[in-house]
């Protein structure tokens, strides 16, 4: 690579993808501009270094550190450069401390002076995986209270739960209802009602920030939250949070028998995920505890473990 024409390293260095080209051992022989300055904004130790990098081994170095993605980069480069296959691309997330990134990375070979070299060019796709986000949300969202409708909910909690299952982890469910909203309603107007309505939905969304975690619009004036992989003393500690901001938002209330204030009654339920039960088991136990909360005087969370 290093006696090839100057002009063809010109041409690389000014496309926008991040190139390297390997060998059939997977030993990095040329890396573009755009590589190494991408490694260099990245805090990549030792950046000048590129050249003589395996590059395989450096992906199975992130693979045993649990990345599935370099797993799938692994075999995908190793099958190009068997021959097995022509090409191949993968689509990946690569996110920085602030911001959503992805990327996708093609693999291909050609031949020069009777050796074969493989192309690796990764390329930044986040604006595209961004507008895709807002397609499936626009599908996933509710439109009034801004957090995930019913339909997303029941799929997230589906996928969760066998994840759970799987991993041995436990998982919890909050149903929160709020108090004598009918009442508001009636009172306030319906405009008000949705406000209020609209306000619990950017509360909501300010928590359940972990990937296991979801806010939905179960129905009417009823919340599901989702804390996947979290025991009910981590559950109980958000909804307790989510508790206090929706009271800091003092929205008026006057005709509630309960207090001046909105209020909210929340049941909380913590199971291990195994075979032969359903997420429904959970949905059960949540809304026997909301149904408990509302009972026993409304304005309180009421949980247990199974
Ligand atoms: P409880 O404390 O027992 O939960 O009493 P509640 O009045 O909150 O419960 P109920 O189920 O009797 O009434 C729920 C009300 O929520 C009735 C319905 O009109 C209102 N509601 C449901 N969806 C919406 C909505 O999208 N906007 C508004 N403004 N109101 C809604
Ligand atoms: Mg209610
Ligand atoms: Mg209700």
């Amino acid at each position: 690579m290093t006696e090839s024409p100057q002009f063809l390293h010109s041409v690389l260095d000014s496309i926008s993808a991040h190139i390297a080209v390997i060998d059939q051992r997977g030993l990095i022989v040329f890396t573009n501009q755009s590589w190494r300055d991408f490694a260099r904004q990245n805090d990549c130790t030792d950046c000048g270094h590129w050249l003589g990098v395996d590059y395989l081994s450096v992906c199975q170095q992130a693979m045993a550190a649990g990345d599935d993605y370099a797993a799938e980069a692994v075999r995908g480069i190793a099958e190009v450069i068997e021959r097995v296959r022509e090409s191949f691309q993968l689509e990946y997330p690569c996110h920085s401390p602030d911001r959503k990134r992805w990327f996708i990375m093609r693999a291909s070979s050609f031949m020069l002076d009777g050796q074969p070299y493989f192309v690796l060019a990764h390329e930044d796709i986040t604006e595209r995986k961004i507008a895709e986000q807002r397609v499936l949300d626009l599908a996933r969202v509710d439109g009034l209270t801004g957090v995930y409708n019913r339909r997303y909910f029941d799929e997230f909690l589906e996928k969760e739960w066998r994840r759970c299952c799987r991993q041995g982890q436990p998982i919890s469910l909050a149903l929160l209802d709020i108090d004598h909203f009918k009442l508001l309603n009636d009172h306030y107007g319906h405009q008000y009602g949705d406000d209020c309505l609209r306000q619990v939905g950017e509360v909501l969304n300010r928590f359940g920030r972990r990937a296991g975690d979801l806010c939905a619009r179960y129905g009417g004036e009823e919340f599901a939250l989702v804390f996947g992989s979290t025991p009910l003393e981590g559950a109980l500690a958000v909804v307790r949070q989510i508790v206090a901001a929706i009271e800091a938002l003092r929205a008026a209330n006057e005709v509630s028998p309960t207090r001046p204030v909105m209020t909210v009654s929340v049941g909380l339920a913590a199971l291990y995920p195994r075979r032969g039960l359903k997420p429904a088991a959970l949905i059960e136990a949540a809304d026997r505890l909301l149904y408990r909360a509302k009972e026993t005087g409304r304005d309180r969370v009421v949980c247990e473990h199974e």
